[in-house]
């Protein structure tokens, strides 16, 4: 049996640094990203569809505007979160490193948890290079699950 599969892409930019990292991304640095972000269904709901694209896009960028656009988004081990807090400064501290893998998980866990049937989120951190976070279907996704 078939599926359906629909996907969002949403853009917005960050700064980070990876702490552990050997290379350039030591340092501080900027990304202008897209995450697409797809939901998947093996019958359609009662207007045809997996879900309503601008319905998927809220979800998303409703997390993605509080959180992540336009923050520094740091290790919460990293001797500049006090700087930034003592500034004033938007970052955001987290308990691991703020990867690409890292940031498709965490949008993935804010869209499933609003009742949407995302099954995947691919971050594009640039034009040749993105990162993926999957989960299995939804057995029993509903439009009434979400919020
Ligand atoms: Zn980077």
């Amino acid at each position: 049996m078939g599926r359906y599969f629909v996907t969002k892409e949403v853009r917005f930019c960050y700064g980070h640094r990876l702490l552990n990292h050997p290379g350039r991304c030591r340092h501080l640095h900027g990304h202008s990203v897209k995450a697409a972000v797809t939901a998947s269904a093996d019958r359609l709901d009662e207007r045809g569809m997996v879900c309503d694209f601008g319905e998927l896009k809220q979800a998303v960028a409703e997390f993605v505007k509080e959180k992540l656009d336009h923050t520094l988004l740091l290790h919460e081990a990293d001797p500049l979160v006090p700087l930034l807090r003592a500034a004033g400064e938007r970052f955001l501290a987290l308990p691991e490193h703020p990867t690409a893998e890292v940031l498709a998980r965490l949008i993935f866990e804010h869209v499933r948890a609003k009742g949407y049937p995302v099954v995947e989120v691919a971050l594009w951190e640039t034009d040749d290079s993105y990162a993926c976070y999957r989960e299995p279907f939804l057995r029993h996704a509903s439009p009434e699950a979400r919020q």
